[in-house]
Order: structure tokens, then sequence, then C-alpha cells
């Protein structure tokens, strides 16, 4: 095979979306999975997009949303509960329930269509790397299929998800500016999900739930997603470092027993899967190639919610390649673009709602219960802590606040604290550096002023 311009390893959301992005642009792009084509796009997830990064990726590439059959339900509502399913506050959350196997397999005919080549069944071991003007380059890969491959190209994008094969795989040199080879404990989250049909109808339509407990204190949640009639998406979730928890299937099977006994539901799907589950490291390139999707962590630190983001900084990703294919140019400095695009947008979002996330878990359930029924927070203000939207609040509503905290002091502090370094965060994130020059200074100063140690 002639060596294409582009090798996206991995092709899940994030994979077709860049392969199209940048096939439709005129350039040979090959997509290499390991898993057989008629199972690309298949994955254990919750199955919940959310409807605002649809849109981005409508308006970048016109991919169209999830329809017909790709869609199981169609989510209007996302819940937050403590303790009790029924004690929780509920926000608007428009998106979709897909499957994603149905979803996956259209954006992989998708991006077949605008030329790009599959490789399927072949698992992606190694790079080939080499060394220009004394800079590493990365220039290709190696990858078994019935035997040892290598292929060539320009670029290499690492779409593999939580398996970051490239990025576990790069020359320590290219492994700079907060990019990190390997995720500490407290960084990744192992799930066990299953996908249940129920002798009867359930009451969650349109519906996803997050609950969060003392059995699986924050950061680890249980979630009921509604997957149309009498189906549900189940599952429950925690840091890896929260070993004292036990084993997770256990203490999933325990939960499921306060809403339905064994005997009420059929298994329809089970399985686990890892989730990275940290902010986007502060660089995702290097010299000949990129991080994408769950490999380059772009899943929400609270919510786990990582397709849409996938989807999105995927497209991005492809336009800041073409650049750089037009200009001929495979450097880290050229690819730096897409940097500042991602920390802007998620790196700023995704380092608020970590903030938030530090928060729940000093205060606890118990804690966040209390937030809840004293009605500190509005609905508003939650969207911020699970789905990063803006928040602005008037003097009424801080004194407001202030007398119904009066008799917590230390959590008015907690909370003050934490409001101030969310608003500061604004305006780091809008001073990330437009070259890698100022980096490590920018990264010194969020930090420190945010209280952190990426
Ligand atoms: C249990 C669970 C529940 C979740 N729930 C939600 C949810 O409700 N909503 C949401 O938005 N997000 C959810 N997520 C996260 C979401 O699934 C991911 O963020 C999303 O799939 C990331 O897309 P991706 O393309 O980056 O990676 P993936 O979808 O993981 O795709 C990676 C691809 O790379 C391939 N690959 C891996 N290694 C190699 C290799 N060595 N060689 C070749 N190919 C390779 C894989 O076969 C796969 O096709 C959940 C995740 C889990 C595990």
């Amino acid at each position: 095979m002639n060596p294409p311009d582009v090798i996206i390893v991995g092709g899940g959301p994030s994979g077709v979306i860049c392969a199209t992005t940048i096939a439709k642009q005129g350039y040979s792009v090959v997509i290499i999975d390991r898993k057989s084509h008629d199972k690309i796009g298949d994955k254990t997830c919750g199955d919940a997009v959310d409807k605002a990064a649809l849109q981005r990726v409508f308006d970048g590439i016109a991919t169209e949303f999830p329809n017909g059959d790709e869609v199981t339900d169609i989510i209007t509502k996302m819940s937050v509960a403590v303790h009790e399913i029924d004690n929780k506050i509920t926000l608007d959350a428009p998106g979709f329930l897909v499957d994603r196997l149905i979803y996956g397999q259209r954006l992989l005919k998708e991006a077949e269509e605008a030329g790009v080549r599959v490789i399927d069944s072949a698992n992606v071991k190694q790079l080939i790397i080499e060394e220009i003007d004394g800079e590493k380059y990365v220039s290709g890969v190696k990858y078994l299929k019935k035997g040892e491959h290598s292929l060539s190209a320009k670029f290499v994008i690492d779409a593999s998800g939580a398996y970051a094969v490239v990025r576990k795989s790069l020359p320590d040199e290219l492994v700079k500016h907060g990019m990190k080879k390997e995720l500490s404990e407290d960084e990744q989250w192992p799930s066990y999900r299953e996908i249940i049909e129920l002798k009867e109808d359930h009451r969650f339509a349109n519906e996803i739930i997050l609950k969060y407990d003392n059995d699986f204190p924050p950061p680890g949640y249980f979630w009921i997603f509604s997957k149309g009639k009498q189906r549900l998406n189940v599952g429950i979730g925690w840091a890896k470092s929260q070993k004292e928890l036990g084993p997770m299937r256990n203490a999933y099977l325990k939960e499921m027993e306060k809403y339905y006994p064994r005997d009420s539901y059929t298994v329809l799907k089970q399985g686990g899967g890892q989730i990275p589950f940290r902010v986007p490291f502060d660089n995702l390139v290097f010299n000949g190639g990129a991080l994408v999707g769950d490999a380059a962590c772009m899943v929400h630190p609270v919510t786990a919610e990582g397709h849409g983001p996938a989807l999105d900084t995927a497209w991005r990703l492809g336009n800041v390649i073409v650049k750089a294919l037009k200009a001929d140019n495979r450097s880290m400095h050229q690819l730096w673009e897409y940097n500042v695009e991602i920390s802007r947008h998620y790196g700023r979002k995704h380092t608020e709602s970590e903030i938030l996330r530090r928060m729940i878990e000093d205060i606890g359930t118990d804690g966040l219960n209390f937030l809840f029924n004293a009605h500190i927070f509005k609905e508003e203000e939650l969207n911020l802590i699970f789905s990063g939207d803006e928040i602005v609040l008037s003097k009424l509503d801080i004194v407001k606040r202030i007398i119904r905290l009066m008799r917590k002091p230390r959590l008015l502090l907690k909370i003050k604290k934490i409001m101030g370094m969310i608003d500061q965060s604004k305006d780091i994130f809008a001073n990330y550096p437009k070259t890698s020059d100022g980096i490590e200074d920018w990264r010194t100063l969020r930090n420190n002023k945010l209280n952190m140690n990426y």
C-alpha cells in the first residue's frame, strides 16, 4: 500500500470524524482498528450523547445527528440524586441515548464514502520513529494482522481511546508540556454496566440519572439512563484508587436490588470499561501527530461524558492536520493551534468542573445533600458542575447564599474559594499561550492559582 498522508489508530467516534474531516479535503487517510469491520463503533458505554456537542460537529463538518434506529431514547433531562434516587435535582440536558454500534457503523460508512481506507482486525503495537535535523518524529506504525506489517505516513493520530497505544509508545522526548504516557490510579475509572430489559416499563423516560451514595462516595456514582421503553442502561464506576470499595459488580448488584429485583429484568448486555478521568492534557501534539478523544483525556471529569467531546475535538484536529499538510510541516509547533482551541473550550470547561468535583469529594455525599436541600445552588449553577456552562451571580444571590450558609461557616469558606478559582480560570485559559514558548510559565501559573499539580 502507498503510504497515506495520515494514519488514524482507532475507528471509534474520534477516529472516524477526524478521518472524514481530512479525507473530505482531499488527503489520503487510513484507519487501523483492532476490531473486525462489523464491530467498529461498538463499546461498553452509558450511550448518552450531549446535543450541544453534536450541534458543534454538525456546524463543523455537517455530520447528521443520530437518527432512526441509531437512537434508543431522546433525552431531555439529567438528574443528580443523593442517597435516594428520588432525592434529586433535575436539569435540562438535551441529548440522545444511542445504539453505539449502529451509530458508529454509520459514521464509519461516511468516512469510507469520503475515501478513508480501513484496516480492520489489526492491532497497532509500535511506532516508527525517524530523526530529522536532530529531532524525533513519529512517521508510521507497526501492527499485527496475520503477521507484522509497517505503514508510514506524514501524521499518526492516536484515537485508540483509553488504551492510548500511540501515546504510551511515544519516545520520551516527544512527551512534554503536560502530556503523560500513563495515568495515575486517581485518573482512571474502571466501570461496570448492564443494558437490561424490564418486564414492565420504567419511570425514567427521557431521563438520565447520576446517583451519589455513601457506599461509593464521590467521584464514584451509579447511573440509570433510559434506553427507551422497558430498557435501561445502568452502571457504576469509581476511581481505580478507591480500592477499599471492593468488587464493583457486587456494589452494582446491591444498588440495583433497591430498584429492581434480579428476577424483574433480563440482562441484554453486560461488561466493563475504562474511562480516563482527568482534565485534558495541556499539550496534545507532538512531531508527526496528535491525540484525540479518550486518548487525549477529553472526558468530562464529573459526568464521564466523553462521546460528544470525542466527536467535537476530532473535526477540529482534522482541520489543523489539513493545514499542516498544506504547509508541509509536521512539527509540534505547526500543530500547536489545536492545543489553543481545545484548551480554550474543553480545557477551561473541564478544569472548572474538576474544581467542583474536588469540592464534591471534599464535602462528600452528606455535604452535597445539604447543598441541594438548602437550595444553595440553583439549577443553572449546577449546570456548571455537570455540563460546564458559565454562571453569573448577582450580589443579591451571593448575600442570600451567605445567609443560608451562616450555620456552616466552613462550607461557606470552601464555596467562596471554589467560586474564586472558577472566576480566575476564565482568564487563565483565555491566555493559554499561542506557541509552545510560554507553556511552562502558563502551567506554573495555572497550577498555583487553581491549586492543581498537573
Ligand atoms: C462504561 C462507560 C460508560 C460511558 N458512558 C458514557 C456516556 O454515557 N456518555 C458519554 O458521552 N461518554 C461515555 N463514556 C465515554 C465514551 O465511551 C468515550 O468517551 C468515547 O467512546 C471516546 O471515543 P474515542 O473514539 O476516543 O475512543 P473509543 O470509542 O474507545 O474508540 C477507540 C478505538 O480504538 C481501537 N483500538 C484501541 N487500541 C487499539 C490498537 N492497539 N490498535 C488498533 N485499534 C485500537 C478500539 O478497538 C476502538 O475502536 C463511557 C465510557 C465507559 C467505559
